[in-house]
């Protein structure tokens, strides 16, 4: 440890109190790996603020000493953007006593959630007051309101709400100078130059700290229907969802999943079963909501998929009979990480595309992935409707120890070629973190790279905000 850091952790404690400073190693060594168990950092304290007031303290003390501070929320990120780094210089910054929600109104559809709130926790909130928090996600009992905005995260409902950029109606948030943003109003015009919520908002930790958030809000769901299609191709599963798309807004989820995934799924997760009779090539998991008592949306999405069937657009289709039912529908879709992971070693890329351009990225860029590294079996799966997917590289017949180390990054750069070469993302939803940097500074336009080191020089000139995250 520094002298500089002892003298930080030191005046923290003062401030703070013992709640708020953790120094014991065993307490603080689940918090310095991240959620893959991937990045392995070090950190000689870690401080868990109770309030805004005292995260200005911490941050006023970090930039005294010139000690670097990485915040963190339920360390869920997939980019390894809450991991201090290995060499102990920078303290971690816990959020997750800020676990206040301030308000909850269904009268102004907002909610004002402290940063370290689980999102589970604010899903119960809304649901009290009718209404309902409309994005989720894996990691919805472990993961924060801060980290989410602060990653700009997605999930299954993108489709119909957008990403935490269109469901964050304020932003407040402690500067790396010290001083307060207060964005809360919840103001739906404001036009006072930039926007500070937005620039705050998946910039990983590097700007500031978030203290709390408004939250958009929606009507709760009073009825759902899920259905499996059967469809030949990724381009079927694009029609099937202009489609719906043009005849109903009802659509809420649109998964594209391929029969190899499904296969892996029914081979290594127990009590799993195919949801059709027949083999199709590919897949759409579909989900329709309402909030309207007085619509049937079963007999909508019924209605719907049978005049799909009629024209030709999906080679057969099931609607869940029953909530277990369509429990288990989504359980196939949600586990095929899992279950790949049982299968063989995965490199995992979470991409965009253009949305138009997606079905054939997905079989193109699978061609080549599997022809430039003969034995690999790539193929995508996931938010089709966002042209985002998951495209996942398995080991195949190469699966063998340190194969991530051999061709894991020859294989991870032929995908990133081909996703910027379509004009897409080479980080969809889960930012760039630490894991992404390299890659991020090869493919990023000299422009966005300019850009995003002249804002954080200009707000962080110390370098105190999570230094090594993010910015290349
Ligand atoms: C099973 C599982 C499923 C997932 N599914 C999805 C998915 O579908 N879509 C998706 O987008 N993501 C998904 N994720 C990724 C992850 O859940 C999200 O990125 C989530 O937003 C991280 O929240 P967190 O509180 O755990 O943040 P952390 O992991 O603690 O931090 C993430 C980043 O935000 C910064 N940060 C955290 N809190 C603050 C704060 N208060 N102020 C400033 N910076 C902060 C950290 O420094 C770090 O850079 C999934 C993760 C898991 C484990």
């Amino acid at each position: 440890m520094t002298e500089a850091e002892a003298q930080l952790i030191e005046q923290a404690g003062r401030k703070l109190g013992p709640k708020g400073v953790i120094t014991d190693p065993k307490e603080i060594e689940p918090w310095v790996t991240d959620w893959r168990g991937r990045v392995h950092g070090n950190s000689p304290a870690m401080l868990a603020p109770a309030s805004t007031e005292e995260v200005v303290e911490i941050v006023r003390l970090a930039g005294e000493h010139r000690v670097p501070l990485v915040p963190q929320g339920g360390n869920t990120g997939m980019a390894a953007g809450a991991t201090p780094p290995a060499d102990g210089s920078a303290i971690l910054l816990s959020m997750r006593r800020m676990n206040r929600i301030r308000s909850v109104s269904a009268e102004s559809r907002l909610a004002v959630a402290e940063a370290g709130v689980v999102l589970a926790t604010l899903h119960d909130a809304a649901h009290e007051v009718g209404m309902r928090f409309p994005l989720t996600l894996g990691a919805r009992g472990s993961c924060t309101i801060g980290g989410l905005a602060s990653t700009n995260a997605g999930g299954t409902q993108v489709l119909k709400f957008g990403t935490m950029r269109s469901l964050v109606a304020g932003v407040e948030a402690v500067l790396p100078d010290g001083s307060i943003h207060s964005g809360l109003g919840g103001l739906k015009k404001d036009n006072r130059g930039y926007n500070l919520d937005q620039l705050l908002i998946g910039a990983e930790g590097t700007l500031g700290v978030i203290t709390a958030v408004a939250l958009r809000l929606v009507p709760a769901i009073v009825a759902r229907a899920v259905a499996w299609t059967g469809v030949d191709s990724p381009a079927k599963a694009l029609e099937l969802l202009r489609f719906l798309e043009a005849r109903t807004s009802s659509i809420e989820g649109f998964e594209l999943v391929p029969q190899d995934s499904l296969d892996l799924v029914l081979k290594h997760v127990p009590g799993t079963r195919p949801p059709l009779a027949g083999k199709h090539q590919w897949h759409a998991l579909v989900e329709a909501t309402t909030a309207d008592p007085q619509a049937d949306v079963a007999a909508e999405l019924q209605r719907l998929l049978g005049s799909a069937l009629e024209q030709g657009i999906i080679g057969d289709a099931v609607l869940a009979a029953s909530e277990a039912q369509a429990e288990a529908f989504w359980k196939l879709r949600d586990t095929i990480s899992e279950a790949e992971r049982a299968e063989g070693p995965t490199l995992a890329h979470d991409i965009s595309v253009p949305v138009p351009d997606m079905p054939g990225f997905i079989l193109d860029a699978a061609a080549k992935v599997e022809a430039a590294f003969p034995g690999v079996v790539a193929s995508g799966f996931g938010h089709l409707g966002d042209g985002n997917i998951h495209f996942h590289v398995r080991a195949g017949t190469h699966a063998a120890p340190g194969w991530y180390e051999s061709e894991g990054e020859a294989i991870t750069q032929l995908v990133d070629d081909l996703v910027t070469a379509a004009g897409g993302s080479i980080s969809a939803e889960h930012g760039i973190g630490q894991l992404k940097r390299a890659e991020f500074a090869r493919l990023a336009p000299p422009g966005r790279i300019h850009a995003l080191r002249a804002i954080k020089q200009a707000l962080d000139p110390l370098g105190i905000m999570n230094p090594g995250k993010l910015i290349p």
